[in-house]
């Protein structure tokens, strides 16, 4: 089935056109051969001589990824007992896939409204991980919005107070809000608590965070690590190659400037995760064009990309859904082929993920048969944990994960973010909590009359 998007009158460079052949490509993928950008759109395509997608075809490429995953790293399925803990819906960016952020001058004071978003202290932050870690998780992700007034630390608030138009470097003093967020290096201090592992920074991010100076990359994660920070989410790819950043988020920085600050990142020892964005304007040539920089990049820092993880547009309450440039996001067809052509290109990252927060349990098991091979988190939030019994899906327990994954003949682990730790659960031996936590003693995370009602798929 093809996708249904508008298909938008965006005129493209990159095509999904090649001369290589849908069989071809797929010889090499069953044998293991590195593939090229050609090969990898023949198999996204299933082969670019036939329109939309050839069923018979498409099940031959889900089966040489479900091969290579199980060669690669077995039949366990693997999952972190981690807390969301994002700082602020606070954005001026605009991408034009965001359905997250809160326009930044709702928050301050002088806005005649109420804000529909949130902005954190660290004080604020502080309790929220605190309360997850004696509960026994051990992964804090935080991914904000960029907030006019975060910045690194007082140094670079000096720096920025300093400037002649603050507002044209995207500052505005934190007395101007009705919250003050503090800087990225007080947050991370406050969320490192009792050796949590602190997931955070997107190169977006270091990008806010050395706004208005000449600071390297380098200095910037320096100085965050030095805070706390143990590895940075490779979110904002989106997708990877410029002519398609320039129509969805042409706020942010381009393809050199996310991989300029991964490399920065990896260079003083921080681990690094992938994604890609995808099921929106761009078309298979754009989405192999972007898993070829991602396996560039693990080679340029030395493996330190320990998971990929494809992500499909979620396109309600979007601008490019409202304003008409898409009519829907990815076919379910289109994510199976995603999985597997990441496990069969990506032959340098040993992990794909599964998305349950995407693809719903029913999707996200099924992914596990195309190519993945880890299913994401528990993901407790503040929301969950302060108001229990509500009607928050975006929790999954360990009972939950040992009950899915056993139930397509796979063998549930829990792991630790870098998958340094591993332990196998034995599906027998109920209750099922987290143990690789530095307080995780197999509690469940949460009681039984705290568990949210199941999301809808
Ligand atoms: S930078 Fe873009 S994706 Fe991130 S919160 Fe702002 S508008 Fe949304």
């Amino acid at each position: 089935m093809d996708r249904p998007v508008a298909e938008t009158d965006l005129e493209f460079d990159h095509r999904p056109e090649t001369d290589q052949s849908f069989e071809n490509a797929l010889e090499k993928a069953r044998n293991g051969d590195r593939l090229t950008v050609e090969d990898g759109v023949e198999l996204l395509t299933t082969g670019t001589d036939v329109a939309g997608i050839d069923w018979r075809r498409k099940e031959q490429v889900l089966e040489a990824a479900d091969r290579r995953r199980q060669e690669v790293v077995g039949d366990e399925v693997t999952f972190v007992a981690n807390l969301n803990n994002n700082v602020t819906t606070a954005c001026t960016v605009g991408c034009l896939f965001c359905n997250f952020k809160d326009s930044a001058h709702t928050f301050e004071h002088e806005y005649d409204g109420e804000t529909a978003g949130f902005t954190k202290t660290p004080a604020d932050s502080r309790e929220i991980v605190r309360d997850a870690v004696s509960r026994g998780i051990y992964e804090v992700t935080s991914v904000s919005g960029l907030h006019p007034a975060l910045v690194l630390d007082e140094e670079h608030r000096e720096a920025l107070e300093a400037h002649d138009a603050p507002r044209q470097i995207d500052y505005v003093p934190p007395d101007r809000y009705e919250t003050d967020p503090g800087t990225y290096v007080d947050q991370l201090r406050a969320m490192s608590v009792d050796g949590v592992h602190v997931h955070s920074m997107t190169p977006e991010e270091a990008a806010h965070a050395r706004r208005g100076t000449d600071w390297s990359y380098e200095e910037v994660y320096r100085r965050l690590k030095a805070a706390g920070l143990d590895t940075v989410p490779g979110t904002a790819a989106e997708i990877l190659v410029d002519e398609v950043r320039d129509v969805i988020c042409p706020g942010k920085i381009d393809t050199a400037g996310w991989l300029e600050a991964m490399e920065a990142a990896a260079s003083v020892g921080l681990g690094l995760t992938a994604t890609i964005m995808y099921g929106h304007v761009e078309n298979e040539a754009h989405r192999v064009m972007h898993l070829a920089e991602i396996r560039r990049l693990q080679e340029r820092v030395d493996g330190a990309i320990t998971e990929f993880v494809p992500l499909s547009f979620v396109h309600q309450n979007t601008p490019l859904y409202e304003h008409g440039v898409v009519s829907g996001g990815a076919t379910r067809d289109e994510d199976e082929l995603m999985i597997a052509v990441s496990r069969l290109f990506l032959d340098n990252i040993d992990h794909v993920q599964s998305s349950w927060v995407k693809y719903g349990d029913e999707g996200g098991l099924k992914m596990l048969t195309c190519g993945a091979d880890d299913f994401m988190g528990t993901i407790l939030s503040e929301e969950i944990t302060k108001r229990a019994g509500g009607q928050y899906g975006e929790f999954r327990s360990f009972d939950d994960y040992v009950e899915l994954i056993t139930s397509i003949g796979r063998v549930p682990v829990e792991r630790s973010t870098d998958y340094e730790e591993r332990r196998v659960i034995d599906p027998d031996d109920p209750p099922f909590g987290p143990q690789l936590g530095p307080k995780a003693d197999g509690t469940p995370l949460l009681e039984p009359d705290e568990r949210p009602l199941p999301a809808d798929d």
